[in-house]
């Protein structure tokens, strides 16, 4: 993967986070960053993978700030980052740093280089906040893949048809959208999840609570093989769709 952004040669100061960083050499270390004007960009940090390296820290996954950048003909350098934000007792809690880690995987995997929707890093950093305050891992996938999902134009409502537009309280959720039992027809495609009213309210609550409500809701243990269903087929539709 070579991802340069369409920006000219020169200097350049962005708000963004590591999404994933490799050794490179003796000392160098390649970033994915996520940044919120060029979208997903490869750069390099010279010298950061040695500890004495002023970037070494601060070139670690899940570290948000204001990344100083060179772009020179051929790749992209990383000169300074003023953190904002390391999510270090995030990093300090295995489970949940696994979890981090494999949103950050979606977040590199949905998006593109170029100008990314503005919603798509605030909805990253309040994910990673409630995977920090111990909310459900796998609710705050859900709720991360439905929230990136409305960003990019993708994933439907919650409470009408995709297909026809009427609203209802069941339906299956498809590659083709959350469909009526009318529009779904007699035999549903393959890839296809009923939602019943009770389904689709506990669906509800972990995407349309606020984000505060969302931080302190426990979901309990017989939601979350629905949620991991429904995340799912989220990765699908939005995989299909970028
Ligand atoms: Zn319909």
């Amino acid at each position: 993967m070579d991802f340069l952004p369409a920006l000219p040669q020169g200097h350049y100061r962005q708000l963004g986070v590591v999404l994933r960083a490799a050794i490179s050499g003796e000392r160098a270390k390649n970033l994915l960053l996520l940044l919120k004007e060029a979208g997903l960009v490869w750069a390099t940090a010279a010298g950061a993978a040695s500890g004495r390296s002023r970037l070494s820290g601060v070139t670690e996954p899940l570290v948000w700030g204001y990344f100083t950048l060179y772009r020179s003909p051929r790749r992209v350098y990383v000169r300074e980052v003023t953190v904002r934000e390391d999510f270090w007792t995030l990093r300090q809690n295995p489970g949940k740093l696994r979890a981090a880690l494999e949103i950050c995987a979606d977040a590199a995997r949905f998006s593109l280089p170029g100008h990314p929707p503005a919603e798509v890093l605030p909805i990253l950093y309040w994910t990673l906040k409630a995977l920090e305050a111990g909310t459900e891992p796998a609710a705050v996938r859900l709720r991360f893949l439905y929230r990136w999902g409305m960003a990019l134009g993708i994933v439907p409502g919650l409470d009408r048809c995709s297909a026809c537009g009427k609203p209802f309280t069941q339906g299956f959720l498809t590659l083709q959208g959350l469909l009526c039992t009318a529009c779904a027809g007699p035999s549903p495609a393959t890839a296809c999840l009923p939602l019943g009213e009770k389904e689709l309210n506990r669906l509800k609550k972990a995407v349309m609570l606020s984000g505060k409500d969302f931080r302190n809701e426990s979901f309990c243990r017989d939601e979350l093989p629905l949620f991991g269903k429904v995340s799912t087929l989220l990765t699908r539709l939005i995989e299909n769709s970028v």
